[in-house]
């Protein structure tokens, strides 16, 4: 076996929702909404299931979703994209395969930011790239000129950055984009920019792709994924945008991973960005809305947690609140003590891990949070003595 698999155990997300359903844990660990999700979307999809063909659709997706998601960019990032510009992914996670695959020689240099979603390393890794970690430090967690400098080298050759951030719930600011795409210019560095949570932000914040940065235009693959967008995370639509000396290389990779994603899907995604925008604004509302909920309750019994900005995540900061365990630890006791399923934070770290952060998803009916609070209601108390 390929030795970057043979050392590899099963991503954090799959081990905690399979412990969560065999228990009966509230699942607050993997990150996927209770909703239904839009009903004219599915319904779409249904109507494509049974009125379309259902045979292989082009290998670069339907045209009609390249011109939807073209089209979505423009109305809300004032990006200007040619549908030709846009390659239909199954998932982002097949869109960060392809980019890697086709972008990565073996020996390449690739800066990873710490956090770091757990897909990456091992992806640059088997494509025989050489990883240079960036570590964020709280509690600004930003990236600086002088981090991107100290990591890079002559043969830095890729860039791969998530914004917003998941696990941090943090979203980049623009001074901060303008240093990372300088940072590109200067040293001639591909971007890949994993932006799946760009419509999960709140307060009013607005997302800012670095695609649009000075000199980016040519040096940015842009990742993006319905099933953030609709909050349907089994659909595994997703896309990436590239310009088309980028995009050439890239669909390469494509066509030999997944060649192509079902068309229902595909017709319904489309139908959705083109007519049910609106949907998408009110999700965000009513994640806002549940992260408050989250937030207030978890205070209301003494855990202090972080602000979150964007994504469907936030995290007790367990040293904040005064309670003396790492967050492995503290996840094993709230699945096993108190019947809630967390994702511990030092999973998203390949070195020197900040362990006292545990994130847990808040895009959940308000009776599903409610009941993660009350268990940690019952439960907490008996952790007292380990404080
Ligand atoms: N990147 C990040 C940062 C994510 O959080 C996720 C999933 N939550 C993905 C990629 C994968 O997206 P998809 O389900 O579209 O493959
Ligand atoms: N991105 C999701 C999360 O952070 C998990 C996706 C997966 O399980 N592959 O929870």
């Amino acid at each position: 076996m390929n030795p970057v698999y043979a050392a590899l155990g099963t991503t954090i997300f799959e081990e905690m929702s399979a412990r969560a359903r065999a228990s009966g844990a509230v699942n607050l660990g993997q990150g996927f909404p209770d909703g239904p999700g839009p009903e004219p979307v599915l319904r779409a999809a249904a109507a494509a299931l049974t009125e379309r063909s259902n045979q292989y659709p082009p290998m670069l997706g339907l045209a009609e979703l390249r011109q939807a998601v073209a089209d979505h960019y423009r109305r809300h990032q004032d990006l200007d994209l040619a549908p030709e510009e846009v390659i239909v992914t199954s998932g982002a996670t097949e869109a960060l395969a392809a980019a890697i695959l086709a972008l990565v020689t073996p020996g390449d240099e690739v800066l990873l930011i710490q956090p770091l979603y757990d897909a990456y390393l091992p992806l640059v890794e088997r494509a025989g790239g050489v990883p240079r970690l960036i570590r964020l430090e709280p509690p600004e967690w930003q990236v600086s000129e002088a981090m991107l400098e100290a990591a890079a080298g002559p043969r830095t050759r890729l860039l791969i950055l998530n914004n917003p951030v998941n696990p941090l719930g943090t979203a980049m600011g623009e001074e901060e984009l303008a240093v990372i795409a300088r940072f590109c210019v200067a040293h001639d560095v591909i971007a890949v920019c994993d932006e799946v949570w760009e419509h999960v932000v709140f307060d009013g914040a607005r997302h800012r792709p670095l695609l649009g940065f000075p000199g980016m235009r040519e040096r940015t693959v842009k990742i993006g994924s319905a099933g953030k967008i609709f909050a349907l995370t089994g659909w595994k639509v997703g896309w990436m945008c590239a310009a088309p000396a980028l995009a050439r290389g890239l669909s390469r990779a494509h066509q030999f991973l997944t060649f192509t994603t079902p068309p229902n899907l595909q017709w319904a995604v489309a139908e959705g960005l083109a007519h049910h925008g609106g949907w998408i604004e009110a999700a965000s509302a009513g994640f806002q809305r549940s992260r408050d909920r989250l937030a207030k309750g978890l205070a209301g019994l003494g855990l202090v947690t972080t602000h979150s900005a964007a994504t469907y995540f936030l995290s007790i900061d367990l040293a904040a609140s005064g309670i003396a365990m790492d967050d492995r630890a503290f996840c094993e006791w709230m699945l096993e003590g108190a019947g809630v399923a967390g994702i511990p934070i030092s999973a998203f770290y390949a070195e020197a891990p900040v362990a006292h952060l545990v994130r847990l998803c808040f895009a959940k009916e308000d009776a599903t949070l409610d009941e993660a609070l009350r268990r940690l209601a019952v439960a907490l108390p008996r952790l007292e003595d380990r404080r």
